[in-house]
């Protein structure tokens, strides 16, 4: 089946006698038996829910769509794309043992790794992911894990994921990608031979701004370990958000194929012109394009950064991405907020870079919005 059709008929088929076209809301926080054979049939493996933490519905439809998509054997959902990212890599590192990651993560995931997980005793080192002797370099006996992101913000950079999977398979690590900014229709780590995958379904899977929740999927034998840590850490995500999740998920291909030409057009229409020093946009991520993230980087010395955040017009400073509305972020005040200067300078993020997450609305118009408020904001 193509990734269109796959895309919007992924859903199982609901078992009740009331055939509704969509899942309904499955709203409760337990199932009931009519027996105890019932029951016990459950843990046999017969029924198929017992109470909602442990599995529900809907957030099953969430974890098996995405699953789909991805080419996976199996998914779950989770409260948020951290606890995705948590309870992934729980499932294989232990205190005592050692991830590496790329050096220039999502802020939250570099939060959670090298304050949270560092004070259960798990140890990680940050590295550059463009040179594989600096990455082999930094593996140590108890390495367990080898972490990062399939295209990493906010400077775009698209990551050689078969690299990650030959450095994998040669040290014996479980390879885990975020694959939030790329998605399933444009890039499938897990056909390359990534182990495992997490989203921040609150992005692109979700896609509409109203949700936050996670998923990660992979081979049937790490989602029976990623499972567990879901349902014994508490990470599950609630029936309503999977609900409105796997709503939004069905119109993933539109979305994105759109909002794909509309980050090329704008990264097109942006590259070169007077005040721009320098437009982030990837290539040869996929044929049906390089996804919907654009960052720019103002040259300050004609342009006032503070001029042009607020003649932005009807596109606003949102720190998040990828709704279906054309949005703005400003790094180094948010998401990199916390680094010292010298990370900043090493990571290239500085005053002037801006990051859009591009929407669905009129390339033109998207376009133009832009160029006037980079017009406004160069100093006479
Ligand atoms: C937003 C984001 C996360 C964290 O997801 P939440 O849903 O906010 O917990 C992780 N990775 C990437 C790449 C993200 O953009």
């Amino acid at each position: 089946m193509d990734f269109y059709t796959k895309n919007v008929h992924y859903s199982k088929k609901s078992k009740d006698q009331i055939h509704s076209k969509v899942t309904p809301i499955y709203q409760t926080s337990a199932f009931t038996f009519r027996s105890l054979e019932e029951l016990e049939g459950y843990y046999e493996g017969q029924g198929n829910y017992l109470y909602s933490r442990v599995g529900n519905p809907n957030t099953d439809e969430l974890g098996q769509g995405v699953a789909a998509l991805e080419g996976a054997d199996a998914g779950v959902a989770t409260s948020s794309g951290l606890s995705a990212v948590l309870v992934s890599i729980l499932s294989v590192a232990h205190a005592g043992d050692h991830i590496i990651a790329n050096d220039d993560l999502y802020g939250g995931t570099f939060q959670l790794i090298a304050k949270e997980l560092q004070e259960v005793g798990v140890e990680a080192s940050f590295v550059s992911f463009e040179n594989k002797q600096e990455i082999v370099a930094a593996i140590r006996p108890n390495t367990k894990v080898i972490y990062s992101e399939s295209v990493t913000n906010p400077l775009l950079r698209v990551e050689n994921l078969k690299q990650v999977v030959e450095i994998a398979k040669e040290y014996n690590l479980v390879s885990i990608i975020d694959n939030t900014f790329a998605t399933p229709f444009l890039c499938k780590p897990l056909e390359v031979g990534v182990d495992l995958v997490v989203h921040s379904a609150t992005k692109y899977i979700g896609g509409h701004s109203d949700v936050t929740a996670g998923v990660v999927v992979g081979s049937s034998a790490l989602m029976d370990r990623v499972t567990q840590k879901v349902v014994n850490l508490g990470a599950n995500l609630s029936p309503f958000e999977s609900w409105l999740a796997c709503r939004g998920l069905k119109t993933l291909s539109i979305r994105m194929e759109r909002q794909s030409h509309n980050a090329e057009e704008l990264a097109k229409g942006l590259d070169g012109y007077r005040g721009v020093k320098k437009v982030y946009y990837p290539t040869g991520l996929s044929p049906l394009g390089n996804g919907a993230m654009v960052s720019i980087e103002l040259d300050s010395s004609l342009c006032d950064v503070n001029t042009f955040f607020s003649s932005l017009g009807w596109i606003k400073i949102v720190p998040t991405l990828a709704g279906i509305e054309t949005t703005v972020s400003y790094p180094i005040a948010t998401s990199h907020r916390a680094l010292s200067q010298e990370s900043l300078d090493e990571l290239g993020i500085t005053r002037g870079l801006v990051r859009i997450s591009v929407g669905i609305e009129n390339d033109q118009d998207i376009v133009s919005a832009f160029r006037q408020a980079i017009d406004q904001s160069l100093q006479k």
